[in-house]
């Protein structure tokens, strides 16, 4: 099928709508665009396992709580779309703002504990912002399976509890965070790095990759003031929050001594650009 660019959500959800009557399997990938490897991931998931492979680039305003994140965030269309293309997606659904929220949405989602901490705590009405996107993204999209990448770890427990609340019939789908060479987890983000930036964000990832190697021989509390104290003391690093929370509840633990897995999680600055990262810890 030759790729396919639409704009309004009436004709892709009808597009859909008629792939799905012919008994074709939807694979559904939700994106800001700017996309690199971990994207690309997610996509070459989708077409091994689906018919259609829809692909949606959409920078959601709702869920910026930061002007400038917003203004600055990267968008790269025309590359972004020849590599969809080159890897075989048959559906770009790319609306803009007015397509998406012809009012303003009033949508409020409550998912308790899995809001308040981490993420939900340093960017206030983040995750409603994403959960009113999905949700009105899986209307149009209608996919039997939708991909989400473990790097928003956080992301993915707030969408897994919106398809349970809203009994969605999509089966979500984790993919493994996708790194660089040096360990840094792929970002769109990361091209707003400086040199310098990016050369000591390597830092994050090495501070994730040591706690889990040393776990068994010391405490979290330890732990985790190592790892600041690493990462500030870079000069173009700030570390935002470092937790370590069960990967079901996402409360934080202070203990091993847990049934679940435990996974830290990491937010850092990096002068004006917000990193985070994640690993299974024990
Ligand atoms: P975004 O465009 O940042 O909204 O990301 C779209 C999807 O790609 C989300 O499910 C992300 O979790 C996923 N993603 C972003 N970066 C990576 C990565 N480095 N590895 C795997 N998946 C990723």
């Amino acid at each position: 099928m030759k790729m396919e660019v639409i704009q309004t959500r009436k004709e892709t959800l009808a597009r859909l709508e008629r792939l799905k009557a012919e008994g074709k399997t939807i694979g559904f990938v939700p994106t800001m665009g700017a996309l690199h490897e971990g994207h690309l991931s997610l996509v070459k998931r989708s077409k091994a396992e689906n018919d259609i492979t829809v692909v949606s680039i959409f920078v959601n305003p709702i869920q910026f709580n930061n002007n400038s994140d917003l203004e600055n965030y990267p968008r790269t269309f025309e590359t972004d779309s020849q590599l969809l293309e080159s890897m075989g997606t048959d559906i770009i659904f790319a609306p803009n703002a007015d397509e998406m929220y012809p009012d303003a949405p009033s949508e409020k989602y409550d998912f308790g504990a899995l809001e308040t901490v981490m993420e939900g705590e340093f960017r206030p009405g983040h995750f409603n912002g994403v959960a009113v996107v999905v949700k009105r993204l899986f209307d149009i999209c209608i996919p039997h399976k939708a991909y989400f990448g473990m790097k928003d770890f956080q992301q993915l427990a707030i969408i897994k509890a919106l398809v349970r609340q809203k009994d969605i019939p999509v089966q979500i789908i984790a993919c493994p965070t996708v790194r660089e060479e040096d360990g840094l987890a792929m970002s769109s983000r990361n091209t707003r790095l400086t040199e310098k930036q990016r050369q000591q964000s390597t830092v994050i990832s090495k501070a994730l990759f040591s706690a889990s190697h040393k776990h068994s021989s010391t405490t979290i509390d330890a732990l985790k003031k190592e790892m600041t104290d690493e990462i500030n003391a870079c000069s173009e690093l700030k570390t935002e929050y470092i937790e370590f929370v069960d990967e079901n509840t996402l409360i934080p633990v202070s203990s091993w001594d847990t049934s679940s897995k435990v996974v830290a999680c990491i937010a850092v600055w990096a002068g004006e650009v917000r990193l985070i990262d994640n690993l299974p810890i024990n």
